[in-house]
């Protein structure tokens, strides 16, 4: 009777963030989770599902972990919130600038505080257009992205997002916000010479793109010739490491495995593994001392929870965790065992096609005919989705522009047992599916 109310409530008062609001109306929610343990989540009802997306690509540390509640508490009963603005600060957004400092590669070693990945996509836009307005080059304005790339939903983000379904209810992009085809840098380099370098500010691209169905560079020179690329035109690289930050892709950084270093990289996520609502933008030293060099006026930007203590206190001790139990090691290993079990599916699976996977991030592609990779007429992956959540594992499906992937994100702390069970999951899935189609 409880559960049948809250689900009547929620279709009655809670619009869902990305949800088919019509089918919110008939059905209300699939699931009511009231508990999280490691990799697993639970459900009102008792049922017992692996989070095999890390919820939405972020509880890196895995779920139930007591010691950041303690944290948290320890923080709010000491200083719940104080502004960082102007001249105030605080010990834990202190301490937490200079331990992102110190792990992210190279130069960059400045913070700027977000509540999330979105604002910190924002913000690096704000923060790479007001760098050559400083520099005298107000004209450098254009931010180039990529097809198939997701930045978020605030407008900023949005009109950076190269995936056309999130830009329908915006009503229009912002101007100067283009997209390239995503790899190819050669259409970077023409675009750049279209409209001139001395038109655009950045260029920003994930790592591996997420949301656009877990792409990874095939090329492994690929990002060094972006940063190449922007050095020889004189623009700024922006890494979205929101996804692939903090050990996702068996790396502390994504950027790692090519050894580039970008001049912003945006972050969110795993800094907390989602116990806590924080993002930033971290700049390089290059970009932090011309900022302070040629700064004559207020840095006119801040969000109220920029630096939350809270959020900041929680994020150092899911760093703490990551390294001390050598997650990021764990991602990698555990990533190898996941890419092994998608290997075994496509031998044993008709409708399994190409499979991928860095680290605990990994897809897989559903097709009709795996000669020749022709997709089915309407997508399976959605059926899949809900078959394999029926069976007890979460992932997720792409279904956009003619793509049938399934995506997959699971916690860092997860083992070979665990992701054994995945496996098996899935293959009683596609087992399912296909003798219904
Ligand atoms: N950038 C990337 C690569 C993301 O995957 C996301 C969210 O999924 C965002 C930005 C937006 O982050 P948020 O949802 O925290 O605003």
């Amino acid at each position: 009777e409880y559960i049948k109310y809250l689900r009547e409530l929620d279709k009655k008062h809670y619009l869902h963030p990305t949800s088919s609001i019509r089918q919110q109306q008939e059905n209300g929610p699939a699931f009511i989770f009231t508990d999280g343990e490691g990799v697993y989540l639970k459900d009102i009802s008792g049922k017992t599902l692996i989070d095999g997306m890390s919820s939405l690509w972020n509880v890196n540390v895995g779920h139930g972990r007591e010691e950041l509640g303690q944290v948290a508490l320890e923080q709010m009963k000491k200083l719940g919130y104080s502004s960082s603005f102007a001249t105030f600060s605080h010990e834990p957004a202190i301490l937490l600038a200079a331990k992102i400092a110190e792990m992210t590669p190279g130069d960059l070693n400045a913070i700027f505080y977000t509540s999330g990945g979105s604002e910190s996509n924002d913000t690096a836009f704000k923060i790479v257009r007001h760098y050559w307005n400083l520099k005298g080059q107000p004209e450098k304005k254009k931010i180039i992205s990529r097809k198939r790339g997701y930045h978020g939903v605030a407008m900023g983000a949005t009109s950076a997002t190269g995936i056309p379904v999130f830009h329908a209810m915006s009503g229009g992009l912002l101007p100067d916000f283009l997209h390239v085809d995503a790899f190819s840098t050669q259409s970077l380099r023409d675009m750049i010479e279209a409209e001139g370098a001395d038109t655009i500010a950045a260029f920003i691209a994930e790592p591996i793109q997420g949301a656009g169905g877990v792409h990874i560079p095939q090329d492994p020179h690929y990002f060094q010739r972006v940063r190449e690329i922007c050095d020889e035109y004189n623009i700024l690289f922006i890494a979205d490491e929101v996804i692939t930050g903090f050990g996702r892709t068996g790396k502390m950084f994504a950027m790692e495995h090519w050894g580039v270093v970008p001049d912003l990289m945006s972050i969110a996520k795993g800094i907390t593994s989602g116990y806590a609502q924080l993002g930033g933008v971290v700049i390089s030293e290059k970009i932090h001392s011309e900022l302070i060099n040629l700064s004559k006026d207020t840095f006119f930007h801040g969000f109220t929870y920029s630096g939350h203590p809270v959020a900041c206190a929680v994020a150092l001790r899911n760093i703490e965790i990551i390294e001390s139990e050598n997650l990021v090691e764990n991602s990698r290993v555990m990533g190898q065992e996941m890419l092994k079990g998608f290997q075994w599916l496509q031998q044993e699976i008709d409708i399994v096609g190409e499979v991928r996977g860095l680290g605990l991030v990994g897809a897989i592609e559903i097709v009709k005919d795996k000669a020749t990779g022709e997709r089915f007429e309407s997508p399976l992956s959605p059926k899949i989705v809900a078959e394999a959540a029926n069976r007890g594992l979460i992932c997720r499906c792409v279904t956009f522009e003619g793509s049938d992937t399934l995506v997959f994100a699971p916690p860092l702390v997860i083992n070979k047992e665990e992701i054994n069970k995945m496996i098996h999951i899935l293959h009683e899935t596609f087992v399912a599916t296909q003798v219904k189609n």
